[in-house]
């Protein structure tokens, strides 16, 4: 469980400018090739990384990135459903209700990190894109997909 703001991402607690960083324990995110084919929490697959290569330009305006991230998000999300990929069940920390934990999504932020993470982007490049996009989004009230934050946050229970 990665904790944090309640979402999956791609781990960000580490940071080490390694090839690929350590293994967590089972933990969804890199180095798909070694991991069980089917693991729930998986947010990346190689469709998604093509996907990402070909689009991406170091040029690229921050809503041409959110709109790129959409399409990683739509994809992501067919993939598990036509591979019938399902989230475990969980008792959901905030209400109590016992079901599938929410679907995983890709960030705008975990988009980015895959642009480090598989080499597309130099890591310090990539650092100072997270902090633009992180001053982008404060200045536009963005959430973490680049949409209009909903004022107040604390929307219905999604089950993290
Ligand atoms: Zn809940």
């Amino acid at each position: 469980m990665t904790g944090g703001d309640g979402r999956r991402f791609l781990p960000e607690t580490s940071t080490s400018n390694g090839p690929s960083g350590s293994r967590h324990g089972g933990h969804a995110g890199l180095q798909w090739s070694t991991m069980p084919y089917g693991d729930a929490q998986r947010t990346w697959f190689p469709e998604m990384l093509d996907v990402l290569r070909v689009r991406w330009r170091a040029n690229l305006s921050f809503s041409e990135m959110i709109a790129l991230r959409d399409e990683l998000d739509a994809m992501l999300h067919r993939i598990r459903s036509e591979r019938h990929i399902r989230t475990p069940v969980i008792r959901c920390r905030r209400c109590g209700h016992v079901g599938p934990a929410a679907e995983p999504d890709v960030t705008v932020r975990a988009m980015l990190f895959s642009l480090g993470r598989f080499g597309l982007v130099p890591a310090d490049a990539m650092k100072l894109l997270d902090k633009r996009w992180a001053a982008y989004r404060e200045q536009h009230g963005l959430d973490l997909y680049g949409k209009p934050a909903i004022a107040g946050g604390a929307a219905a229970c999604g089950h993290l």
